[in-house]
């Protein structure tokens, strides 16, 4: 029997018991949902991950997709899978029934996407992506461009994209080039070239629906002049149907270490009069709309990164469980049977770390997936706005924690596998390729630190890293009320202490020091707060399960639950510890990277 993509019980435990989400279902547009209806989503998205992304997961990653000249080659198996989404409803679970949606709540679709992003976390891209390039335009655009553009994709029909990133304009997007000029009809002709973008060519749809950030002539220099463009594949006539070619031409593939299930492209714009471009919302705003879609796209990251890292550590749980090798240190008897390698305290190390990582990281996206589901939806305009800052506040961190640490987490699950991990009969090597675009794509983990620090932490007064702060306090003030968890409260506000210092002396600093060096250890401020905010979700995972084993002892979950806490107890004792390193490395400005001369490296 294969491993399981991931553990069901863990989802439930996460939907249900930590983020509650059957309470959504009092609030008017999630009425029409139940348990019910939550679990059968979730079995749909199991069925389809089980019966069309498992059997091709690795045929997938041996076969990239190439460019043949004229257009992208990928094996059939994709579409076949990508269409069962489609069959399944799972495209746009989120949106209004109008749109062809289910009205699901973020948390809930989440669950449903659980397995598909955790055995399929790239090739849902196409989905994703279009997803999200929907939900810009719904907000942003005019309801024609939304009925031109955004119904076909809902269908399943066009596929959209975003493209942001040029040669010379990665990290500072403040640098693009690609221009826009204003036509006689009112439309725009946009010339200019774009790499990596994800889905940016393929046949797997009738459309695509660029989403282009452009400089339009004379605009501005800077991320002030920046406007935002819908550009099609090919353009729409007057009847709705396809219509010719619009000039956006596949210039290339990228050839990449993971991520095979999505394209990524290099697509030269107008190379003869300019590629018809539309204007969405107004000039100059364009990067203040694509951060809709950037803001979504990170906790997206964060939570494939999450699946990734939990798919890799079920794969190495269920090795470890069968592999025999070796014996215990205290067994001197030769002649006794290898113990499986689960049985090894070492090996254990390695599976109670990933099982730290992988399912804290889900848990931090399952609480921005919870703060986008109260922003939009809460009773009152007070909690909308407290939802809005705190995920404001804390989408570097979503983004960033899970994209670094899982990472971490599959390159342990390859060590519990040993050099059976390190080959390509098991996948395990195969989730590492995939999981290490992470912290690179969406914002590297250096420019979400600078972001959280330099902008995110003062803003607005300090008002949404106050306003996280005291969630955690408030956990905190419950915890101390368990006995057997009421050190690890203590533990926790002592961190928080640690950090409040830290963030006063380095914000201090910034207004007496040079600021390339005051905020040269941002990393390392990344680092702290993100471990600081897993053990706060680990210390609640920890009491909800201390409160259900004490409410019903010797019940089959109890191991479950008792391995929640183990988890907990992991995390304070080997990883809260490492903020206070972080921390004095921030707040004695610490500048070992910022003397270093580039001639002496
Ligand atoms: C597989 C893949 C898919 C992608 N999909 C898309 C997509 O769909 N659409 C799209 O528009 N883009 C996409 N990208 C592009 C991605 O967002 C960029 O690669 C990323 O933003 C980094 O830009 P860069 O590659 O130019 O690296 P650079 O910006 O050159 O960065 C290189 C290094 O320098 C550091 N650095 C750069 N500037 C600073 C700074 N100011 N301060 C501190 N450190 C800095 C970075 O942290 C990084 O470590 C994708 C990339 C890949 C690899």
């Amino acid at each position: 029997m294969p491993a399981p993509i991931i553990n069901r019980r863990d989802i439930e435990f996460f939907l249900y018991e930590m983020f509650d989400v059957e309470s959504l279902t009092s609030r008017e547009r999630y009425k029409d949902h139940d348990k019910e209806t939550f679990n059968a989503a979730i079995d749909i998205g199991q069925a389809v991950a089980e019966k069309y992304f498992l059997p091709i997961r690795q045929k997938v990653d041996a076969n990239e997709p190439i460019f043949d000249g004229e257009k992208v080659q990928m094996i059939p198996e994709i579409k076949v899978a990508l269409d069962a989404v489609v069959n399944a409803g799972l495209t746009c679970p989120t949106s209004d029934y109008g749109m062809g949606g289910m009205q699901l709540p973020l948390v809930a679709a989440s669950g449903a996407f659980a397995y598909l992003s955790a055995v399929a976390s790239t090739t849902l891209g196409y989905i994703s992506l279009t997803h999200a390039n929907c939900n810009l335009i719904e907000s942003h655009g005019t309801p024609e461009q939304i009925e031109k553009w955004v119904r076909p994709m809902r269908e399943g029909r066009f596929a959209g994209t975003m493209a942001m990133t040029e040669p010379g304009a990665g990290s500072g997007l403040a640098d693009l080039t690609t221009t826009a000029i204003k036509n006689e009809d009112g439309d725009y002709r946009l010339t200019g070239n774009k790499i990596y973008i994800s889905g940016g060519d393929h046949d797997l749809n009738e459309n695509i629906i660029h989403l282009v950030l452009a400089r339009i002539k004379g605009a501005p220099k800077g991320i002030k002049g920046i406007s935002l463009f819908i550009v099609p594949k090919f353009l729409i006539n007057n009847d709705s149907s396809i219509g010719q070619r619009n000039e956006v031409a596949l210039a290339g593939l990228f050839h990449k270490m993971g991520g095979r299930g999505h394209t990524s492209a290099a697509l030269s714009f107008g190379e003869q009069n300019g590629a018809v471009a539309y204007l969405v919302g107004e000039e100059h705003k364009g990067l203040m709309y694509m951060f809709h879609m950037m803001n979504e796209a990170r906790i997206l990251v964060g939570t494939g990164a999450a699946l990734t890292a939990l798919t890799g550590f079920q794969y190495s749980l269920d090795y470890a469980k069968e592999r025999p090798q070796g014996r215990l240190l205290s067994c001197k008897d030769p002649e006794s049977p290898p113990v499986n390698i689960i049985e090894h305290p070492d090996v254990r190390r390695m599976l109670l770390t990933q099982k730290a990582y992988s399912e804290g990281a889900y848990a931090l996206c399952l609480y921005g997936h919870q703060l986008a589901d109260d922003e939009k939806t809460a009773p009152t305009e007070i909690e909308r706005s407290h939802a809005s800052t705190i995920l404001d506040f804390l989408t570097p961190v979503i983004k960033s924690w899970p994209s670094e640490w899982g990472p971490k987490s599959n390159d342990l699950a390859i060590q519990v596998l040993g050099g059976h991990g390190y080959c390509n009969e098991h996948p395990v090597e195969l989730f590492y390729r995939d999981n290490r675009l992470n912290p690179i794509h969406e914002g590297t983990t250096g420019i979400q630190s600078l972001d959280l620090l330099c902008r995110k932490v003062p803003m607005k007064s300090f008002t949404g890293y106050n306003t996280f702060l005291n969630e955690i306090s408030k956990t905190i003030i419950e915890v101390k009320q368990v006995p057997s968890l009421s050190s690890y409260a203590s533990e926790l506000k002592s961190a928080i202490e640690n950090l409040k210092v830290v963030t006063t002396t380095v914000i201090a600093q910034s207004q007496v020091q040079h600021i390339d060096l005051v905020y040269s250890n941002s990393v390392s401020y990344l680092n702290m707060f993100g471990h600081i905010t897993i053990a706060w979700l680990w210390l609640k995972q920890a009491a909800i399960a201390q409160k259900a084993i004490e409410n019903k002892p010797h019940s089959h979950d109890e191991k479950f639950y008792n391995g929640k806490i183990q988890a907990m107890k992991y995390f304070f004792n080997s990883e809260l510890p490492l903020t206070y390193h972080w921390g004095n490395l921030v707040k004695n400005i610490d500048s070992a990277s910022y003397d270093t001369q580039a001639d002496w490296l």
